[in-house]
């Protein structure tokens, strides 16, 4: 049993982006993954400026320019006419205002390219079918039951999603989720199933009363990815895996415009997905000892910024920067490093909250809405897309 290394608890996109942050440090990593492997599961994921520049810092933006699509622009539209509100520009326009790309890619094709870097790593254990269990914390470092035995490592780092055992574990973090009313529907529809109209290399986001409707090419062009949100005042599970109604969903959109109903229409039952939206109040610590918490697990977020994964990519690196900086040993960086992100994370799910409502204004308050939308948008935008880790974290010594 090695004690040098890290321990990471989940391989999902914060997991693995952080064991690869930590290797190129020179940093060993144990990476625990419950599935046993196939991280397939999920739909299109949303790689801004903010995110993509740091997965190309990785050594990722080759492996991943075989799976990603890359929009020219964000549409939204007007649910009925289809009439354009706003139109915010993304692909080379993007690319020089923020240094970075603007991508789209299947969140299986995301996983599997991080994997397969962790897999080159020889610093990387990544060990799946193995779910971390039990936590016990020591001064010196940590120790972890799991399905397959124990494992010990320097540090203990919560990557484990939404429902986060290290949360639950370390915290005692009660679950204060709250449903949000809000339901959203998932599905991949095959683009050769489709009219022209949506090979366009287009975000298309549309906003109607007590609803919207988001979609946009992933792998290439080759598939489309739907999210379909309604408020709804029955509640519904919250999970990435159940069975969505097709009929509900035809129901909740039947006055929409022709575009939507065909997306619907040509939507394979067997693979669209219902998920309950619940919210969560920011956590008012994620650090104890040598332990801490990064992504989901710590700042879960509405979906209505496509921020979630960014987010926990911009926390992976971080950590990782700060880690080979420290100077005042790990305790103290784990704290340094919410004081850091705190920040920036409550502001963008707050942002992500406020959409629900912005998305799904109907009658007079939509005509200011629209109005303001461009330069709202805009700042948003730049608040997002503009924020450089790299510059900010990379090679400059920690500032206590
Ligand atoms: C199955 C699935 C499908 C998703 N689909 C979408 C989507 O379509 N669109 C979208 O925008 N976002 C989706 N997301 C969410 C998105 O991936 C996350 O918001 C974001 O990327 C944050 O990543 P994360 O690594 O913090 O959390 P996650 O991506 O949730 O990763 C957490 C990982 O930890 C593992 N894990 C959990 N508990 C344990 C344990 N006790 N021991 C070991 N391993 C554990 C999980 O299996 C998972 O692989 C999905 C997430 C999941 C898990």
């Amino acid at each position: 049993m090695q004690e040098e290394r890290f321990l990471i608890v989940g391989g999902g996109i914060a997991g693995l982006t952080l064991a690869l942050a930590l290797e190129k440090k020179g940093f060993a990593s144990l990476v625990m993954e419950r599935n046993k492997g196939s991280l397939s599961a999920g739909a299109g994921i949303q790689l801004s400026p903010n995110a993509s520049r740091i997965l190309k810092s990785l050594g990722l933006g080759n492996p991943l320019l075989k799976y990603v699509s890359r929009p020219d622009s964000t549409k939204f539209r007007n649910w009925r006419s289809g009439k354009i509100i706003h139109k915010s520009d993304l692909g080379d326009k993007a690319e020089t205002n923020y240094g970075a790309p603007y991508w789209q890619v299947h969140r299986a094709d995301l996983t599997h390219v991080l994997l397969e870097a962790t897999r080159q790593k020889s610093l990387i254990e990544f060990l799946p079918d193995c779910e971390v269990l039990k936590i016990h914390s020591k001064d010196s470092g940590t120790l972890v039951e799991t399905s397959l035995g124990e494992e010990k490592g320097v540090g203990l780092i919560g990557a484990d999603g939404i429902r986060s055992t290290v949360r639950n574990e370390m915290f005692r973090n009660k679950e204060q989720a709250r449903f949000t009313g809000n339901v959203a529907w998932r599905c991949l529809v095959p683009a050769d199933r489709l009219s022209e109209v949506f090979r366009e290399p287009v975000t298309s986001v549309w906003w109607g009363p007590k609803k919207h409707f988001v979609h946009y090419p992933v792998r290439q062009g080759a598939l489309i990815n739907c999210v379909c949100v309604a408020e709804k005042d029955a509640w519904t599970e919250e999970s990435w895996t159940k069975s969505g109604d097709k009929k509900a969903l035809n129901r909740a959109f039947a006055s929409w415009h022709p575009n939507i109903k065909e997306l619907i229409q040509e939507a394979h039952e067997e693979e669209l997905y219902e998920w309950g939206l619940f919210d969560r109040p920011a956590m008012n610590t994620w650090f104890k000892g040598r332990t801490t918490l990064i992504g989901d697990a710590c700042h879960p977020m509405l979906p209505f910024l496509a921020q979630g994964a960014a987010m926990a990519i911009e926390d992976a690196f971080i950590l990782a920067e700060m880690i080979a900086k420290q100077t005042h040993g790990l305790e103290k960086t784990f704290e340094i490093f919410f004081h850091e992100r705190i920040k920036r994370v409550s502001k963008v799910q707050n942002a992500s909250r406020r959409n629900a409502t912005v998305f799904h204004l109907s009658g007079i308050s939509t005509l200011v809405r629209n109005i303001i939308a461009p330069t709202q948008g805009q700042r948003i935008s730049d608040y997002l897309y503009k924020f450089n880790a790299i510059d900010k974290y990379s090679d400059k010594p920690m500032i206590i």
